[in-house]
């Protein structure tokens, strides 16, 4: 059976309400208790460690806490392990430790040290804005970045044409130096990045006129995404390696595409479901029959039974969201009627509805009145 997901607050031991820096000073504490590098071998602590990576991820994004508040773990359910959505056991947090861990694993763009290996490109994320009936039904989109592109000039070297970047003597390509020093506890070592080639590994004496050593060059690139049917306010799109160049011939980096939903004017969404108000006529109300009811596939006829209130909440089975792991299977669209009480009748319809109040009996004056009947059982019900 599958372990109950913990709450994210839970998770990282801070209030409903914490700030941005509560947050990350709790994740630092326990990134670094459960970090892999600091608990080799150790499944246990690995998945302490991806647990509060991904609590920090969510709730230290504001639109994905807005969504975690609301709905809880059910508002990432739809892409978990999947092509849309939030997967995590491949998303990257380079940019949450290259923020918190900077000083602590020795930053740099590898923590492992293998610097002269074939590195996976850092990933890219990007927004794309998206119609909420796109978004229910999918749709292809052109994205127009700028990529890095390795320079041409260099060859990705960042040294200039005839000259070679060359090992960094200080620490002999590693990237890290040892620093040990006398405590009162004894000698402490202490590994940090190396100050002289910042954790390259490599030092470029003669930089490249093009891309001034950076070995990359930005280009315009049009990106073509296909946005699944069924993709939610937040959720991302993984286009695998469209991001930064890798180094040492490592492959691309993803490109991560967020996608910002747009409101409906009379739709709004809560999971695979879609949730409407419609205006009945109090004619309609009263007598019942067929009214038409806009649905996100167009208008339906849907038949209104005699005698419904105002507020009364029909389902329309089917004419929700598509699910993103099936789109055959879609959520169901709740409409709630609302009896318009008319405010323009000409003389005649006035008089036909003081005729119509007298053939009533003249039932309803006052609060006190309707509670009185409500007691008594009038209405049908006791
Ligand atoms: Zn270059
Ligand atoms: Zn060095």
């Amino acid at each position: 059976m599958a372990e109950a997901k913990r709450d994210y607050y839970e998770v990282l031991g801070v209030p409903k309400n914490a700030d941005d820096a509560a947050l990350k000073k709790a994740y630092r504490v326990l990134a670094k208790k459960y970090h892999p590098d600091m608990n080799p071998n150790n499944p246990e602590a690995e998945k302490k460690f991806k647990e509060a990576s991904e609590a920090y991820a969510v709730l230290s994004d504001p639109d994905k806490r807005r969504q975690y508040d609301q709905f809880g773990h059910a508002a990432f359910e739809n892409g978990a392990g999947g092509f849309g959505g939030f997967d995590f056991n491949s998303m990257d947090f380079s940019d949450i430790f290259g923020d918190l861990f900077g000083d602590f694993f020795g930053g740099g763009r590898s923590r492992r040290g293998n610097y002269n290996g074939p590195t996976k490109g850092a990933n890219v994320r990007t927004s794309v804005r998206i119609s909420f009936k796109d978004a229910v039904f999918g749709c292809d989109k052109e994205l127009d970045l700028n990529l890095k592109e390795t320079c041409k000039t260099c060859g990705g070297s960042g040294a200039k044409p005839g000259t070679a970047p060359e090992t960094c003597t200080k620490c002999g390509g590693k990237g890290q130096v040892v620093m040990t020093s006398q405590t009162l506890f004894g000698m402490m070592q202490n590994v940090q990045t190396c100050p002289d080639c910042h954790g390259i590994g490599k030092i470029i004496r003669d930089k490249c006129p093009d891309c001034h050593g950076n070995g990359y060059i930005p280009e315009r690139k049009k990106i073509q995404v296909s946005i699944p049917a069924g993709i939610d306010n937040g959720q991302s799109v993984r286009i695998r390696e469209k991001g930064e160049p890798g180094l040492n011939g490592g492959p691309r980096g993803d490109l991560l595409v967020e996608v910002v939903v747009q409101r409906h004017e009379i739709f709004e969404r809560q999971d695979t479901n879609i949730f409407s108000v419609a205006p009945i006529s109090f004619a309609q109300a009263t007598l019942g029959g067929e009214v038409l009811i806009e649905t996100i596939d167009g208008k339906v006829a849907y038949d209104v039974k005699p005698g419904t209130q105002t507020g009364t909440r029909v389902r329309l089975k089917g004419k929700g969201v598509p699910s993103l792991r099936n789109k055959q299977v879609r959520g169901d669209q709740y409409v709630t009627l609302e009896v318009q009480v008319p405010n323009k009748l000409n003389s005649e319809a006035k008089e036909l509805l003081r005729r119509f109040d007298e053939l009533t009996g003249n039932t309803l004056h006052s609060t006190d009145d309707y509670r009185d009947k409500k007691k008594r059982g009038f209405f049908g019900k006791s």
